[in-house]
């Protein structure tokens, strides 16, 4: 029942760990966890990483604005500024609402008992 709640209370950005299912992460590490990257979980400390179809496409508009940049657009550097603090939030965005994370190794059974078992305190 404590872990409902303290599921409840997540935010809505995947940072669930695949391994346990506990919150593996705080969001600004989510945030530099690259395609490849990986990170051990905070409570269980089995690796993850974030799924890497659904992050590069969140890096799409911020490449675009980059093919923006070498194709001659930055003739009005304004627009090119715009586009870029645009597309940095629309990647961050996406990077957190639509992006989950996986496992970056076999699930070890007993890591996960060790997490839950010290999550009887509420946190
Ligand atoms: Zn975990």
């Amino acid at each position: 029942m404590g872990r409902d709640a303290a599921a409840q209370a997540q935010p809505p950005w995947h940072l669930r760990c695949p391994h346990c299912g506990l919150p593996a992460l705080p969001t600004w590490r989510k945030l530099l966890l690259g395609p490849a990257g990986r990170t051990p979980c905070r409570r269980c400390g089995l690796a993850v990483g974030v799924a890497a179809v659904p992050a590069v496409l969140a890096m799409l508009p911020s490449l675009a604005v980059v093919a923006m940049a070498l194709t001659g657009a930055g003739r009005r550097p304004w627009l090119l500024v715009a586009a870029a603090l645009l597309a940095v939030l629309t990647t961050t965005v996406l990077h957190l609402i639509s992006v989950p994370l996986v496992p970056r190794q076999l699930t070890d059974a007993a890591a996960v008992r060790r997490a839950r078992s010290t999550t009887g305190t509420g946190l």
